[in-house]
C-alpha cells in the first residue's frame, strides 16, 4: 500500500520560543507550520491533569478542525524534593498571569534550606493522526539553581542546571540545549517515528 507523504506538519503551539527550538532538531523533512500560519487563533484546551493528557487534547483539537497531522507539546518541570511539582502546573505555577518570573521566584522560595535540588524536565509530544493519538517523551535530568543564571532561552531556563554540565539552559546558545534537552529528544524521537511511517 502506498504511504501516505507528510510533508506539512503542524505544530500545535504559537509560542514562538518552543517554534524556534524544534525548527533546527525538524531539519528540512518536514515543513513545519504554526496555528497562526493554519488559520487557528483560537486558545487551545488544557484541562487535563497530566502531560499526556494536554498534549493529546491540543493535537486532537487541532486534527479535529483542520484535518491534518499535527503534533503538540506539552512540559513540566519535576522537582524531587517537592514531590514532582510544579509538573503539569508549571506554567500557573505562581498564578493564572503564566508569569515566568514569578514562577522562578515561588520555586527558589519554596526550595530555599533544601539540600536536594534535583530535578527533571518532561516533554511529552502528542501526535494526531488519522489512526489516532501517538505520544512520545523526552526528559533531562539536573538541578534548581540556588539564583538565575543566563538570560537566553525561556521558563525556568536560568535556574536549570543540566546534569554533567556547568551551565544553565539560559546560558546556552540554542544548539547546545537542543544537544541535552527534554524537548529535542522528544521531538528526535517524533522525526523517526515520521520518516519511518510517512518517509519517501
Ligand atoms: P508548556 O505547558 O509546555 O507550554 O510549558 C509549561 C511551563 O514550563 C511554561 O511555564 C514554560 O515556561 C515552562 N517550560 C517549558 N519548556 C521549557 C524549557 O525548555 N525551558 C524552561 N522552561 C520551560
Amino acid at each position: 500500500m502506498e504511504r501516505p507523504i507528510v510533508t506539512q506538519l503542524v505544530v500545535a503551539t504559537n509560542n514562538k520560543h518552543k517554534i524556534e527550538e524544534m525548527g533546527p532538531v525538524l531539519g528540512s523533512s518536514f515543513l513545519l507550520k504554526t496555528l497562526d500560519e493554519i488559520g487557528c487563533y483560537d486558545e487551545l484546551p488544557e484541562t487535563q491533569q497530566t502531560l499526556e493528557g494536554n498534549a493529546a487534547q491540543k493535537a486532537q483539537y487541532v486534527f479535529d478542525r483542520y484535518h491534518t497531522v499535527c503534533f503538540a507539546d506539552d512540559t513540566g518541570l519535576e522537582v524531587d524534593a517537592l514531590n514532582g511539582e510544579p509538573g503539569v502546573y508549571s506554567a500557573r505555577y505562581a498564578g493564572l498571569q503564566r508569569n515566568s518570573e514569578d514562577n522562578i521566584e515561588l520555586l527558589l522560595k519554596k526550595l530555599a534550606g533544601i539540600k536536594n535540588r534535583l530535578a527533571k524536565f518532561r516533554t511529552v509530544i502528542a501526535l494526531a493522526e488519522p489512526s489516532g493519538i501517538k505520544l512520545f517523551e523526552g526528559t533531562v535530568r539536573g538541578e534548581i539553581l540556588l539564583e538565575r543564571r543566563g538570560d537566553k532561552g525561556f521558563g525556568y531556563d536560568p535556574v536549570f542546571q543540566p546534569e554533567g554540565l556547568s551551565t544553565s539552559f539560559a546560558e546556552m546558545t540554542l544548539e547546545q540545549k537542543n544537544r541535552v534537552s527534554h524537548r529535542a529528544r522528544a521531538v528526535k524521537k517524533l522525526i523517526d517515528y515520521l520518516l519511518h511511517n510517512y518517509g519517501r
